[in-house]
């Protein structure tokens, strides 16, 4: 029997979650690594995102993160505002997050931290990229899997192989075809968030003559200001070129529309007048970005679903455990997840019915814990949101008591800036995480894995 190197591995997807799979397996040995991807290349929206320590601590591990962390800006501290006035509710120093948790936290572009994975996988010649390339269908699950693709200008064929990971986002084909091929109704129960999300980028030269967002481009602060059921996440990203924000904000388009695109060009107009109460400082940025460069996404969350694995495939990412962004943690999860496959696979022997039950591992190791962060995210969205009333009294208490003593350990209601959520999420460690549990959920694995 060929050893575990030898599997023929394709993954559907090269967003983050593909791309970390790929490279994970890649670093193990594994031979044959074929990505299929939808787009006909590695675009991504323009977007900026927040890179924690326990996303830089597996990145470091592939060796590209030196590049992705060049371009990035070091988030040092955390200021939360009320949007309505710009008055400071908490503000959390965060300088010694390189010597607690090994590496820094950082804000980057969504294209940087893609590309510098990318680069990494085309160092790699066991990686084959095949852009334009759809999963239309699943229609065998084990000993091979057996899947339908679709080439943007050409017909249909069928591939074999012995693992396939499902890596193709919150709208998955391949999770609705593992289950419906399982009897279980082929969409997961949509929980609906009621949110969506404006995302701006405001470039240096736009707002060289406003000194106060330039105070702020040139900042090293991830600062939200927030309000009843919205708010707005703000830093740096491109080395202090780019003032990246995101909204947050109820969903009036999406929510008429459910079968629609996740993101879509929105109105300006629109947008300003969602954040009308808020402050001037607010407005201003709002009012910097040019007419028809506002994107809105859609937010999103579904129940846990009742498996991520049949026999030799398994889902990964967005695909299985989607998240709201109030914890800037869906791309680490992504590659976390990319990490453990790459440490569970490597210890199958190769069999189907070992990979099935290392896949179902996989599953083990990252279900409760992907659970708890969107969980937390979810919760952390509430805080933000209140209206008027004892919970939100409650709320600034908290924020204004963590203010007056300095935040230490004690919780602030914003999770992200929470120092115990924090410390919970950066030394995180999923590898080591894997290592040290995998042969207890052998066993487990072993009883209740799907063929
Ligand atoms: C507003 C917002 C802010 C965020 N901020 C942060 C942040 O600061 N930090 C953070 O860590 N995360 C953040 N996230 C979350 C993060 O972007 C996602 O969780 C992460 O990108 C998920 O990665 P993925 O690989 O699972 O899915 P995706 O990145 O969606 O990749 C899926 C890939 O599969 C491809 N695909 C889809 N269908 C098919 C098919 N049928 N065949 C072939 N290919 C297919 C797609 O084209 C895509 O390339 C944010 C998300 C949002 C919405």
């Amino acid at each position: 029997m060929a050893g575990p190197r030898e599997l023929e591995v394709a993954i559907i997807g090269s967003g983050m979650g593909g791309l970390a799979c790929a490279l994970a397996l890649a670093k193990k040995g594994f031979k044959k690594i074929d990505v299929y991807e939808t787009a006909s290349s590695l675009g991504f929206v323009g977007a900026g995102l927040q890179m924690a320590p326990n996303m830089a601590r597996i990145l470091d591990k592939w060796q590209c993160w030196e590049q992705i962390e060049a371009e990035a800006t070091v988030v040092r501290e955390s200021s939360i505002r009320q949007g309505s006035n710009n008055e400071e509710l908490a503000h959390v120093h965060m300088p010694n997050i390189k010597n607690l948790y090994g590496h820094n936290h950082v804000a980057g572009h969504r294209f940087s931290l893609a590309n510098g994975m990318y680069q990494a996988c085309l160092k790699e010649p066991t990686i084959k990229f095949h852009f334009a390339h759809m999963i239309e269908s699943v229609s065998a699950w084990s000993p091979k899997v057996t899947f339908t693709l679709k080439p943007r200008n050409g017909d249909a064929f069928t591939r074999k192989a012995d693992v396939l990971l499902g890596a193709d986002g919150i709208k998955s084909t391949t999770r609705t075809h593992l289950l419906s091929s399982l009897d279980l109704p082929s969409q997961p129960t949509i929980q609906d968030t009621d949110q969506a999300a404006y995302r701006i980028m405001l470039k240096r030269e736009q707002v060289k003559d406003d000194p106060e967002i330039l105070a702020l481009l040139d900042g090293d602060c991830v600062t939200r200001w927030i309000g009843p059921q919205r708010h707005i996440i703000a830093y740096s990203v491109d080395n202090h070129d780019i003032y990246n924000l995101s909204t947050t904000q109820p969903d009036t388009h999406f929510a008429a529309a459910p079968n629609a695109s996740y993101t879509t060009l929105a109105d300006k107009g629109e947008m300003i007048r969602v954040f009308q109460d808020f402050c001037p400082l607010v407005h201003r940025m709002l009012d910097y970005v040019p007419e028809g460069e506002v994107c809105e996404w859609r937010l999103r969350v579904h129940a846990p679903l009742p498996t991520w694995t049949r026999g030799s495939c398994a889902l990964v990412g967005d695909a299985c455990h989607p998240t709201l962004p109030h914890l800037s943690q869906g791309a680490a999860m992504a590659i976390e997840d990319g990490a453990v496959i790459g440490e569970v696979l490597a210890k199958s022997d190769g069999t189907p019915e070992s990979i099935a039950k290392c896949l179902k591992v996989f599953e083990l190791l990252r279900r409760e814990r992907t659970q708890m962060m969107v969980d937390l995210a979810k919760a952390s969205g509430r805080a933000l949101h209140l209206g008027e009333g004892k919970a939100k009294e409650e709320r600034d208490r908290l924020f204004r008591e963590a203010k007056e003593k300095g935040i230490g350990q004690q919780t602030v209601p914003d999770k992200w800036a929470s120092p115990e959520v924090q410390k919970m999420i950066y030394s995180y460690d999923c590898v080591q995480e894997s290592n040290d549990y995998f042969d207890k959920l052998s066993k487990e694995a072993a009883k209740v894995v799907q063929i």
